[in-house]
């Protein structure tokens, strides 16, 4: 029998590129996103890779339509092993002028989803004896930058709620892990090319040298591929000891 995944947010960056891997893998997927060519997507993949898919646009702003959308999954495949918890957005402000609704969807979406798509997913993997949740954080999940208080606050949260998942998981052979990348060239990160060259009055090359890959040793974007390759070790039948961690792929940033 195929493994089935879910990835959330996976119909554009980090999401689609984990999605890619797992589908070379032979997992059928559940693809979810907001992008309105999201089930094209989905069955360009599936007809590639000879793979079984669903899609879903479910708005993880709401906690029932993120159960809904685990349940979704497990109608549509009979089953889940490996939810991939990748779905999140960014706003950056100085605390002083940061919108609360925006501060409010940042936890939702990139915190709180996490934490609702993970208990409406238990009871499956608990029967399954087998399940593997990764959570997509960041280097913002262990060290801070100015300016994005509600992203660093999640994503910081996204790691206490992995090792605590870790735990409880443990009996029933569920891990639980997070991926913390650096910078990754993808639309949420253009935009924030875009909006950094405006605030510094700099060009977008500027932006990426000088600001973006300040703080990485290795002066470059990091690959999907990477992040993706990190995800389906993880999802691997063999690594079930590996539970409670935090895999920096930050190019060096968090080793200073
Ligand atoms: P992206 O903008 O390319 O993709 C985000 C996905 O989340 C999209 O599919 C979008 O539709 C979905 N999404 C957003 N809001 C949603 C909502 N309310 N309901 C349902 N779906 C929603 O972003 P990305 O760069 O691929 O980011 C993916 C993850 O990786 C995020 O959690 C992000 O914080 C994290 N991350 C990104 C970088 C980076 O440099 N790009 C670095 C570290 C961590």
């Amino acid at each position: 029998m195929n493994k089935t995944v879910l990835i959330t947010g996976s119909t554009s960056g980090i999401g689609l590129g984990i999605a890619q891997q797992f589908a070379k893998e032979g997992y059928n997927i559940m693809f979810h996103g907001l992008e309105a060519n999201g089930q094209a997507i989905a069955n360009d993949i599936a007809k590639t890779h000879h793979i079984k898919v669903g899609f879903s646009n479910a708005n993880l702003l709401q906690p029932e339509a993120i159960e809904h959308l685990v349940a979704k999954t497990i109608d549509t495949f009979g089953c889940l092993h490996v939810l991939v918890n990748n779905a999140g957005i960014q706003f950056v402000s100085p605390i002083e002028d940061f919108p609360n609704h925006k501060y409010e969807n940042i936890i939702a979406i990139n915190m709180n989803a996490a934490f609702y798509a993970s208990k409406a997913a238990w009871k499956q993997m608990k029967i399954q004896q087998f399940g593997r949740i990764i959570n997509v954080s960041s280097v913002h999940g262990l060290r801070a930058s100015e300016f994005k208080s509600a992203y660093v606050t999640a994503k910081h949260g996204v790691i206490g709620m992995t090792k605590v998942l870790a735990l409880e998981g443990a009996e029933f052979n569920i891990t639980c892990n997070a991926i913390c990348p650096g910078y990754v060239k993808t639309p949420l990160v253009e935009g924030q090319i875009k909006d950094q060259a405006k605030a510094h009055s700099m060009t977008e090359d500027e932006v990426v040298e000088k600001v973006m890959l300040k703080k990485q040793a290795v002066k470059q974007f990091v690959p999907i591929e990477a992040i993706a390759d990190m995800a389906i070790l993880l999802a691997k039948d063999s690594s079930t000891t590996i539970t409670g961690t935090s895999f920096a792929l930050d190019g060096g940033w968090s080793a200073q």
